[in-house]
């Protein structure tokens, strides 16, 4: 921060993680209480909560009322051929009974087997349609199929409020054209092994006030050595990522930009609420 900027008292101190699924049952399972955690870090933290299928929505609206929680629905692009009809109409509901809600997981994925992609764009568009006339924050996923996200965000419409391309994996070379649209652009703790060199660089230039962070709780966790909370899904053993995390993709960060750590997370919790406060004024209190 430069000398004289004026502080905002609203963010200093608050750490903000902008993409989570910390509503997975998986957290109890390896003996987290995430209603607890939340609790105890009071106005320390604030984060995103990211249902990916219509079976999971009552799930995040039961850990909404949590301090610090964002909630948001949607049908994440592996869930939707499961999807049921009417669940446009379903999903308005949700965001008409939580005006702080956002929208998604959703997004296209040419990643996962068996993926059918134009199906999965007629639901992003769908999301993109709903996010865009409450003007709610959208959240987008985006694995292997960046020529087609780019032609679906440029054709619109979009939230005047922005989105998220969370952990952007894409093209450096595409940053200036998401910029225009009002993309942020969220750093992973994925991202926090230093052989992920293309995305690190890529995350070196992202502009300052389109910079957030996330975890990705309980997916995407940080590869061993570097994990200080480590948390192990009770059924199968496998490597769960925790939400204290955070911290870690945060000072990755830092070293990656060469900015302190104290100035990247006052510039990622104003850029969090801004993206989630909205020009319109949707209030999120
Ligand atoms: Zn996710």
């Amino acid at each position: 921060m430069r000398p004289g900027t004026p502080r905002s008292p609203d963010v200093v101190g608050v750490r903000c993680d902008a993409h989570t699924h910390l509503h997975d049952p998986r957290f109890a399972g390896a003996g987290l209480d995430i209603s607890l955690w939340l609790r105890a870090r009071g106005g320390e933290y604030a984060c995103a909560v990211n249902a990916t299928e219509e079976a999971d929505w009552d799930d995040v609206t039961r850990l909404a009322p949590e301090p610090g929680v964002y909630p948001a629905y949607g049908l994440h692009p592996w869930k939707v051929s499961a999807r049921k009809p009417g669940w446009e109409r379903r999903l308005r509901a949700r965001l008409e009974t939580d005006l702080r809600a956002g929208v998604g997981e959703t997004g296209l994925d040419r990643w996962i087997e068996g993926h059918d992609l134009d199906d999965q764009l007629r639901v992003f568009r769908a999301h993109m349609e709903i996010a865009a006339e409450l003007n709610r924050p959208l959240t987008v996923h985006c694995l292997r199929a960046w020529g087609a996200m780019r032609e679906c965000l440029a054709a619109g419409p979009l939230p005047q409020c922005g989105f998220l391309l969370h952990a952007y994996g894409g093209p450096t070379e595409m940053l200036s054209e998401f910029v225009e649209m009002g993309a942020y652009f969220s750093f992973s703790t994925y991202f926090t092994d230093p052989r992920r060199h293309r995305v690190r660089d890529t995350f070196a230039r992202v502009p300052p006030e389109r910079l957030l962070l996330e975890t990705d709780a309980p997916a995407m966790p940080p590869p061993r050595r570097l994990n200080e909370n480590p948390l192990e899904d009770a059924e199968d053993g496998s490597l769960l990522n925790h939400p204290a995390n955070l911290s870690l993709a945060l000072e990755s960060l830092s070293g990656i930009r060469g900015e302190s750590v104290a100035v990247l997370e006052e510039r990622t919790a104003a850029n969090f609420f801004r993206w989630w406060n909205g020009p319109a004024g949707v209030c999120c209190g």
